[in-house]
């Protein structure tokens, strides 16, 4: 039986590849009037679908679609007084518009984090493609607490698979092992 569980938008139908050289692009909110634009200054990395709580997805959609980018690369360049920090007490600071509620960038504000220095993007808000394409997916079992049904799972996870984003319970082994090496030489474990 052919497995019909959506995902998200952009990898339903089949992951668009990365184009080389790809040099970056311009994201919008979903507001047709003053629309709030965030120019990228180059390309993508660690694309990913998302199943935690806090990501912005769009509407109906499973997971989000989230990528990193270093925060120097990031401009908003229209309507920036229309963005709002969804949750100051979050570790991610999700600049969303107030109006329809896209969220334009994710920014670390803790400089003893280990991924200081990046923020978080949705690339599927720019109309350019060769955007780095997602390459696993994280936070999985989250989608049930953003409520997905626990019994639905195996398919989402087998869906995910014949994607080829294989399914991680919290981010994938090579960014968690980034953040563990970040403590640990924060810690002086690891010298
Ligand atoms: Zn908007
Ligand atoms: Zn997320």
């Amino acid at each position: 039986m052919e497995n019909t569980v959506k995902i998200h938008p952009a990898v339903d139908d089949g992951i668009k590849p990365a184009r080389d050289g790809f040099a970056g692009g311009t994201l919008s909110c979903a507001c047709t009037t003053d629309t709030v634009t965030v120019a990228l200054d180059g390309q993508t990395a660690h694309n990913h679908v998302c199943g935690c709580t806090q990501c912005w997805k769009p509407a109906g959609a499973l997971f989000s679609q989230v990528a990193v980018i270093s925060r120097d690369k990031v401009n908003v360049t229209a309507h920036a007084e229309k963005l709002a920090v969804v949750n100051p007490n979050a570790t991610i600071k999700r600049h969303a518009c107030k109006q329809c509620g896209v969220h334009m960038y994710g920014r670390i504000e803790n400089t003893a984090h280990g991924f200081y220095g990046l923020d978080f993007v949705h690339t599927e808000r720019s109309p350019e493609s060769g955007w780095a394409a997602p390459t696993f997916a994280a936070f999985v079992s989250s989608i049930i607490e953003a409520g997905a049904k626990p019994e639905a799972m195996p398919a989402v996870r087998a869906r995910l698979v014949e994607l080829a984003l294989p399914p991680y319970d919290c981010l994938s082994p090579a960014l968690m092992d980034a953040l563990a090496t970040h403590a640990a030489k924060l810690s002086g474990v690891l010298k």
